[in-house]
Formats: C-alpha cells, sequence, structure tokens
C-alpha cells in the first residue's frame, strides 16, 4: 500500500483555511490568478478582528492618533517625490533553462548572505562567487544556468484616466504600494482639521499593490494586500524616546493577542535607507514558513517625506510650534504591519492537532477576541421542532451581542469539530432537559469541558468569557 504523504504545516494550514472558508485562490473557476487569494466568511470575520484589535490599540485606546481612509490612487507625482519610481524595487534573475524568476537576496540568504537593501553590484558579486562554486543553482530546476542580477519594479502600473493620457510616461497612475503615501499627502489636512498637536499620529488600513517577483508563500507575499500603518510625525528630539517607546507598545500587541515572546524577535536592519536612523523589523517564528520571518516594520524615517512632498507639491508642510516658536518639518516614526502576515502569524500559531480519544482533533486555538465565531448555538437534534425554536430564540439574543451561528447540521460531535477547526471558543446545546430545567450546555474549545448554563445567564456569561 503506497504510504501516505505527510503534509507539511504549510499544507495543513492551506488545506484547513479552503476546507473551512478562511482562504480561497483567487479566480480559482479560471485557474487561479497568482499570488492573489480572496477571503471567505470565516477568513473575513477573522481578518476584521485582527484589523480591529489593531486599530483598538492605535487609535481608540490613545489621545494621541487619529485615523483616515485614503484612495488607492493618488496623484502620480507621490510616488516620485517618495522616490518609488526611481528605486522601490527588488534584484530578479532568471533561469534560462525554465524560465524561473528568483530575487537575488532571498538566493543569497540561503548562503547566509545579507543583501538586503545592497547595491546591484554587490549582489552580482556574491552571485558570482556562488557560481564559481556551482552552487548557484534555479529554485525550480536546479540548472546552473542562471542570469545576472537586474532591478525589477514593483510597481504596478494603471490605465485609470484617458487612454491618451495613461500613454505618457507623465500621467502613468501607479496602485498605490504601501498606505502611507496617503498619509504624507493629508497630513496638512488632518492638522488644519483636527485637534492635534505634535507629537501625534495618523493611522490607516488598506490596500497595498507591489508586482512582487516572487509570491508563493501562501498569503505572507501576495501582490495585494492590506497594511495598517501609523505615521507618527515629532520633533527630532524626541525621536529616540518615542521610537523605543514604540516599539514596547508594538511587541506588547503580540503579547497581548497570545503570542509567545519566544516567538518573535527584533531583526535590526543594518543597511539603512538615507534618510533613516533606526529600522527594526518584528519577525514571528512561522512553523508553516520554517522559521522567523518579518511581520511588521517600525522605522525612524527622518524628515524625509515631508520634505519631498513640501518640495514636489510646493506646498509648505512645516509645522510651528506656538510653545516654542520653532518651525521645522516634522520627522516620522512608523509602525507598518501587513495584515495578511498578521492573519497567517495568528492561524499559524493556532493550528493545533491533538490526541483525543484515540482520534486527532484539530483545533484553532486562536484569542477568543480574535476567533471569527464566538458562539455556535445547536439543538442536540434537529428534527425536534421544539429544540430548534429554543436554539434559535438563544441564537437570536445572543447574536446582538457576539457573532454567533447556528448549526444543526450533522450530529453534535461532526458540529464540535467544524467548530473547533474554526477556532469557536463556545458552543452552546439545547437538549431536551433545556425544556424542563431552562438551562443548556456550554461546551469549552480548549479544555472540552462541558458545563450547564441557565439561559438566562448567557448573555452575562459570555460577556465575561469573552472579554
Ligand atoms: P519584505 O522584505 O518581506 O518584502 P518589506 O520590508 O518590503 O517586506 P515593508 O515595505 O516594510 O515590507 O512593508 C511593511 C509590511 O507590509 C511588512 O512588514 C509586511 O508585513 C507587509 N508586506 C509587505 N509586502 C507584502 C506582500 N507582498 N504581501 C503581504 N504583506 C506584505
Amino acid at each position: 500500500m503506497a504510504e501516505e504523504k505527510k503534509q507539511t504545516a504549510m499544507e495543513e494550514i492551506v488545506s484547513l483555511a479552503k476546507r473551512r472558508g478562511f482562504v480561497f485562490p483567487s479566480s480559482e473557476i479560471y485557474g487561479g490568478f497568482a499570488a492573489i487569494y480572496d477571503y471567505g466568511h470565516y477568513g473575513t470575520l477573522l481578518k476584521n478582528n485582527i484589523r480591529d484589535a489593531w486599530w483598538k490599540h492605535m487609535v481608540q485606546y490613545r489621545d494621541d492618533i487619529v485615523g483616515l481612509d485614503s484612495a488607492i490612487f493618488m496623484h502620480p507625482t507621490t510616488w516620485k517625490a517618495s522616490g518609488h519610481i526611481d528605486s522601490f524595487d527588488d534584484p530578479q534573475i532568471d533561469c534560462k533553462k525554465c524560465n524561473a524568476r528568483m530575487r537575488a537576496d532571498h538566493v543569497l540568504e540561503l548562503f547566509g548572505i545579507n543583501a538586503d537593501k545592497q547595491p546591484l553590484d554587490f549582489i552580482n558579486i556574491e552571485l558570482d562567487k556562488l557560481r564559481e562554486l556551482g552552487k548557484l543553482k534555479c529554485q525550480n530546476c536546479g540548472s546552473t544556468d542562471v542570469t545576472e542580477a537586474k532591478r525589477f519594479s514593483l510597481m504596478v502600473k494603471s490605465n485609470l484616466g484617458s487612454p491618451t493620457d495613461a500613454l505618457s510616461e507623465e500621467n502613468v497612475v501607479y496602485l498605490r504600494p504601501e498606505t502611507c503615501g496617503g498619509i504624507y499627502l493629508e497630513y496638512k489636512n488632518t492638522v488644519d482639521s483636527t485637534r492635534v498637536k505634535l507629537p501625534f499620529g495618523i493611522a490607516q488600513v488598506g490596500k497595498a499593490f507591489r508586482n512582487e517577483i516572487v509570491a508563493r508563500q501562501f498569503v505572507f507575499r501576495t501582490r495585494e494586500f492590506e497594511q495598517m500603518e501609523m505615521q507618527y510625525f515629532l520633533h527630532p528630539s524626541i525621536m529616540k524616546e518615542k521610537y523605543d517607546d514604540w516599539k514596547q507598545v508594538r511587541w506588547n500587541w503580540y503579547l497581548e493577542y497570545g503570542i509567545a515572546k519566544e516567538d518573535i524577535r527584533w531583526y535590526e536592519h543594518e543597511k539603512l535607507a538615507h534618510y533613516a536612523s533606526e529600522a527594526y523589523d518584528v519577525e514571528y517564528n512561522f512553523k508553516s514558513l520554517g522559521g522567523f520571518k518579518e511581520v511588521e516594520g517600525i522605522h525612524a524615517r527622518g524628515d524625509w517625506d515631508l520634505s519631498q512632498h513640501s518640495k514636489f507639491s510646493g506646498v509648505d508642510l512645516s509645522y510651528f510650534d506656538e510653545k516654542t516658536g520653532e518651525r521645522f518639518i516634522p520627522h516620522i516614526m512608523e509602525t507598518s504591519a501587513g495584515l495578511a502576515r498578521l492573519f497567517l502569524m495568528f492561524l499559524d500559531k493556532a493550528y493545533t492537532q491533538e490526541e483525543n480519544d484515540g482520534d486527532v482533533r484539530t483545533v484553532l486555538k486562536l484569542d477568543k477576541r480574535l476567533a471569527p465565531i464566538k458562539v455556535a448555538i445547536f439543538p442536540l437534534m434537529k428534527n425536534k421542532p421544539e429544540l430548534v425554536a429554543k436554539a434559535k430564540e438563544i441564537f437570536d439574543t445572543l447574536k446582538m451581542d457576539f457573532m454567533c451561528e447556528f448549526d444543526d447540521n450533522g450530529n453534535v460531535g461532526k458540529r464540535y469539530r467544524r467548530q473547533d477547526e474554526i477556532g469557536t471558543p463556545y458552543c452552546v446545546t439545547v437538549d431536551f432537559d433545556s425544556l424542563e430545567d431552562g438551562a443548556v450546555t456550554v461546551r469549552d474549545r480548549d479544555t472540552m469541558q462541558q458545563e450547564r448554563v441557565k439561559i438566562a445567564d448567557l448573555p452575562t456569561f459570555f460577556a465575561e468569557k469573552l472579554k
């Protein structure tokens, strides 16, 4: 008998994500569309909960940060000013045999060579050394016939506007490669229209687009993705202090939502952009990707962004400090996280398989605040109208406060299995006794313990448990 091939951690997550309606490959009925994904019902709920957890800590709980939702399309000069048109690119190499494309810096990383943000000359010298040793190979077919590295722009062009405009280089419109561009452009309107005074931040969550050379790590690296970014505007004299504070704030956020401190670490960028004074990434130890990978960047960016936009737009973006009488261009400290990367991180952390009565139970041990469904409500049997009616009544009450699901498919065992796989913290079963004693069985996802709770007490019971 052929031995069943054991799935890798990534294959298990991808399979669960599809089977249980978290993530689908885009355009599957047309054969798929590389590096783009759609989020199903549970995926959307989980992603929104992660986004809301970020927003709560970054905006709602603070008095120094305001929100923004800027457009994906911006004036083309935005990306000239920011330097993206000239230098937002990655080093690409191609296999001459099978035409596979690879990121040269990622290939070098496999040999312990850090080529992050290094010039092409450096990269090609290092690639040549590997070539001479016969170690430079195509990651797809193993051929040693691999090209030199060249720069590949990550900017995604659009033909928005009239066809004649789109033909002129001057008028090319791009889909934003990062959300912070919109924040810089709305800095002045925000200062003029809200109560904020320096230091303060603007936060936004939204789509970004990058023409990634290689994007085959599920939702970790895609060509369309969402970022959650916060730009903190300040006087340069407090940059160091605020930078350290923000590192701590962001670190604590991961711990708050159940990531173990052993599973995250700081990666310090050695090679900084010329305007930056410090750059660290938060890296998470992905079981599904075989080690630590970046989920968030925290960067001290100096006054580069506002100076450039001032210069290119001709609009004065300086700030006048009424207390000190000083006028200056604010410096910027940014925190930038990928929503899909955090989504994968939480799935990676939560995905658990455990022995249960000789069976293997798959359960997503998500933080309860992040779980897509908080409470699932079942009638013990589908064909008993009085049980169904009572379960529906409970669903109608609880749904006003919590994301709930009514489920009467299959037997209770199957329903528990399904709810475990989507990470539902609590299941409520209405049985015949419920009709007599006005109580139901509540089952806990993690302990699988069951307890009887009065129906009338359910709203307060869950309000307490799901805090
Ligand atoms: P990488 O080195 O992995 O390409 P980056 O350093 O270019 O990432 P930033 O430009 O700092 O990333 O973007 C901030 C955050 O946005 C990253 O930490 C990551 O979480 C997310 N991100 C960047 N590119 C992608 C992508 N292609 N798909 C999903 N998330 C992304």
